[in-house]
């Protein structure tokens, strides 16, 4: 029965069970695909089984892969379930095409993105949602606000720029035991009073929900390997 299958049904059937085991309801666990640099038929073939929440983290490569899908949206030819997510760092230069262009951006890090993407948000008279991405491994390669930052940072975004910020993102350091850091995301987010918390990807998404990811970035596991 199993071998019949699709990855994408595999993987809900998974995030539903994580989800039961935490006593959790798994309608409040949101899968979003991760379709970077996936091929055109890849992403056709998951959205044709009715997945309608995709992440990208590059803006041009988003807007190439899903312009067709938005404008048709704006026409009334798809539905209003389709969501897309920014998830990868985004450059002040192209703060505004991203306002513009995606329903969520999940890595808001630090003043001067926030006090751009507050400027776009007023010209464009629409906000996506926004998640800011905290760097819980303290990489320095990584984007994201350092935990110790991360109180200020979050009361600026909504106080001073009065950004909707819905939640908190993270990406565990490599080869490092994530469940520390999904714990760190949580405790953060809920002293601040966040409730969305995007955690979790392909090796290890069952853990994140364990500590209350309400959002699971799946690319590879979902899609295949890039
Ligand atoms: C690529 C990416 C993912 C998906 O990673 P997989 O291991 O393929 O599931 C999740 N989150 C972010 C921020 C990514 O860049």
């Amino acid at each position: 029965m199993d071998a019949q299958k699709s990855p994408l049904v595999l993987i809900r059937e998974r995030i539903a069970a994580a989800a039961r085991a935490a006593g959790r309801d798994p309608a409040c666990v949101k899968l979003v695909a991760v379709s970077k640099q996936q091929p055109a038929g890849a992403v056709e073939a998951v959205w044709a089984e009715g997945q309608r929440v995709f992440g990208e983290n590059r803006v041009q490569e988003a807007m190439a892969r899903w312009s067709d899908r938005r404008s048709a949206q704006n026409f009334g030819q798809t539905g209003a379930d389709f969501e897309l997510r920014l998830i990868g760092p985004l450059q002040t230069n192209k703060a505004r095409e991203a306002v513009a262009f995606f329903d969520a951006i999940d890595s808001v890090d630090r003043e001067k993105l926030a006090v751009i993407l507050a400027e776009e948000v007023q010209k464009h008279g629409h906000s996506p949602e926004f998640l800011i991405q905290v760097n819980t491994g303290e990489e320095p390669q990584k984007a994201g606000v350092l935990p110790a930052d991360a109180d200020s940072f979050i009361r600026s975004c909504r106080g001073t720029y009065g950004l909707t910020v819905a939640g908190l993102m993270c990406i565990p350091p490599a080869g490092e035991e994530p469940a520390m850091h999904f714990a760190l995301l949580a405790k953060i987010a809920a002293r601040n009073g966040l409730t969305e918390l995007s955690m979790g990807m392909s090796g290890d998404f069952e853990a994140a929900i364990r500590f209350g990811a309400t959002m699971v970035r799946v690319g590879s596991a979902v899609f295949g390997e890039r």
